[in-house]
C-alpha cells in the first residue's frame, strides 16, 4: 500500500528498546520498509535519542471531529447547534451527541477526518493505528455500494497519512443486553452475521504490509451470547486480533449481571477462549478474581486514560494488575487528545491521585515511571495491533520517532532520565521526525501532507456544520 522504500542504514547516537539504552546503534531499512541488517553504503544520521513508535490501540476516528462539543452542562451541542434533550451528564448522554455527530458523516467525510486524525497521530509519535470501526452503512441502515466503502475511507486515509492501520470491523447487533433490535440511531452499525463475514472476506483481500484485518466485538450488550459463540467458532475468527469493549461502565456491569447473571469479564471468560489475540477494551471495573484472570490470559487491556477520565468511566487497578503480570496498551479512543504522552501519563497520574503515592507504574524501587510505562505500552499495543511493531528488530516494521536533542526540555538529560522527562516534563512537542514503515512522515516537526489534509478536513467539518 506505501510507496517502494529505498534501502538505507541509519545511525542512532542513543537507541531506546524494551531491554534498554544502545549507544551508536546502527539501523537497516530494506526495500520493504522493515528492520534489516545494515547494508554497504552511506549511513544517515538520525539524532540522540531515538525510540520506537507506539501503536495506538483504539481508536474511532470519526469522533475527532466532535472533540470539545460535548463539555456543556445539560447535554452536549450537536455540530448544527441544536441542543438535544439530555438527563445527568453521563457516557450515555455523550453518547446521544456522538449517535447525532455519526448520522452526519459519509465515506468521503470520514477519509477527510481520519486522514487529519492520522497526520496529529504521528506528530505525536503513534505509527500505528487500530480502528475500531463500526460507522458502517448509510444513516438509515442501507449499505454502501461496495458495503465496505465506509472502511475503505479508513484505509485510503491511512495510506494517504502514512500511518499503519489494523481495521477492526465492529459486529453489532443489538441495542442492549436483551437482545432488542437496535435503534433508528444505531441502525448503521449493525450486521447480520453472515454480511458481518463477508465483509471481514472482502476487506482481507486488502491486507499488506501496511493493513492488517481483525475483528471486533461492539460489547456484550451489542452482541448476544448465540451470535458471540457463532462468529468465534466461524472460519474468518481464526486469525487477527480480537478486540471488544468491556466493563466501562457500572451501568453495563449492573446490566450484564441482571441479563446474563455474571459481570461482563467474568461472562466473557465463561463463553470465549480470551487470549493474546484478544484486546479488552477499557476493563475498567474488574474485581481482584476478573484482574487476575485478565492478567493470566495473556490478553491486553486497552486503556484509554484521557478518554475514560473525559467521560468519566472509573479508574482501572493498574498496580495490582501490574503486579500479577498483565498486559496493557493505550488508545486514544475519542480523541479528545492525541498523545501517547498525556496518555501514559493520566495513566500514572489517576493512579496517584487515588492512591495518594506516587510512581505507581514502577513496581520495583528504582524502576522508571516512563520507561516502564512505555515499554509496556509498546509490547501490549504491537500485540493488540497484530503487526510486527514496536521494537527495532529484523522483521518488524521500521517505525520510530526521533526527539528534538534541542529542546529545553531535554537539556542535561541522560539515558538514566530520558523517558521520565519526555513524559513529565510538560506539553512542548518533542517528537521532531516520524519514520513509518521505513518512510520519513514526519521531518522537523512537519508531515508530508499536513497542509493538504488540513485544509480538507476544515472544508469537510465546516460543511458538517451546516447540516
Ligand atoms: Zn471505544
Amino acid at each position: 500500500m506505501s510507496d517502494p522504500v529505498v534501502p538505507r542504514n541509519y545511525r542512532a547516537q542513543h537507541l531506546w528498546q524494551a531491554s534498554g539504552w544502545q549507544e551508536d546503534a546502527l539501523l537497516g531499512v530494506d526495500a520493504a520498509g522493515r528492520c534489516a541488517a545494515t547494508a554497504a553504503g552511506p549511513v544517515d544520521d538520525l539524532g540522540a535519542w531515538v525510540l520506537p513508535g507506539m501503536p495506538n490501540l483504539h481508536s474511532h476516528a470519526f469522533q475527532r471531529a466532535m472533540a470539545g462539543l460535548a463539555e456543556r452542562r445539560g447535554g452536549g451541542r450537536l455540530p448544527s447547534g441544536q441542543p438535544h434533550a439530555a438527563s445527568a451528564d453521563s457516557f450515555w448522554s455523550w453518547r446521544e451527541t456522538m449517535y447525532g455527530f455519526a448520522s452526519t458523516i459519509g465515506p468521503d467525510d470520514l477519509k477527510a477526518i481520519a486522514a487529519q486524525l492520522y497526520v496529529e497521530m504521528l506528530k505525536a509519535g503513534y505509527t500505528q493505528v487500530c480502528e475500531f470501526h463500526y460507522l458502517h452503512h448509510q444513516p438509515d441502515g442501507t449499505p454502501y455500494a461496495p458495503p465496505e466503502a465506509m472502511s475503505l475511507a479508513l484505509v485510503e486515509a491511512a495510506r494517504e497519512a502514512g500511518i499503519a492501520l489494523t481495521l477492526l470491523p465492529v459486529l453489532y447487533m443489538s441495542g442492549g443486553f436483551d437482545g432488542r433490535p437496535l435503534s433508528a440511531r444505531q441502525r448503521r452499525f449493525g450486521h447480520a452475521l453472515d454480511d458481518y463475514q463477508r465483509l471481514l472476506e472482502r476487506l482481507r483481500r486488502h491486507e499488506c504490509q501496511d493493513l492488517r484485518v481483525g475483528m471486533a466485538l461492539h460489547s456484550l450488550r451489542a452482541v448476544t451470547g448465540p451470535a458471540l459463540r457463532e462468529v468465534l467458532e466461524g472460519d474468518i475468527a481464526r486469525r487477527g486480533p480480537v478486540h471488544i469493549h468491556i466493563a466501562e461502565q457500572i451501568g453495563e456491569v449492573q446490566d450484564c449481571l441482571a441479563t446474563r447473571g455474571a459481570r461482563p469479564v467474568e461472562w466473557l471468560f465463561e463463553h470465549a477462549d480470551v487470549d493474546a489475540r484478544w484486546c479488552l477494551v477499557h476493563a475498567t471495573h474488574l474485581t481482584d478474581g476478573e484482574m487476575r484472570q485478565l492478567a493470566r490470559s495473556g490478553a491486553v487491556a486497552g486503556l484509554c486514560p484521557v478518554t475514560e477520565a473525559n467521560l468519566g468511566d472509573g479508574l482501572f487497578p493498574l498496580g495490582a494488575y501490574l503486579d500479577a503480570g498483565g498486559g496493557f496498551g493505550i488508545g486514544s479512543d475519542s480523541h479528545i487528545s492525541i498523545s501517547p504522552v498525556e496518555e501514559l501519563r493520566w495513566l500514572e497520574y489517576g493512579q496517584r491521585l487515588v492512591t495518594r503515592h506516587r510512581n505507581i507504574a514502577a513496581r520495583h524501587d528504582g524502576d522508571s515511571v516512563g520507561e516502564t510505562l512505555w515499554r509496556g505500552a509498546l509490547r501490549g499495543g504491537a500485540q493488540a495491533s497484530g503487526m510486527a511493531c514496536g521494537e527495532w528488530r529484523e522483521g518488524a516494521r521500521a517505525d520510530l520517532i526521533v526527539l528534538d536533542e534541542t529542546s529545553p526540555l531535554l537539556a542535561a538529560r541522560d539515558q538514566h532520565s530520558l523517558l521520565d522527562s519526555f513524559l513529565f516534563a510538560g506539553n512542548t512537542p518533542l517528537v521532531r521526525d516520524v519514520m513509518c514503515g521505513g518512510q520519513w512522515v514526519v521531518r522537523n516537526f512537519v508531515h508530508r501532507d499536513e497542509a493538504r489534509i488540513a485544509a480538507r478536513y476544515r472544508e469537510t467539518v465546516t460543511r458538517l456544520a451546516q447540516h
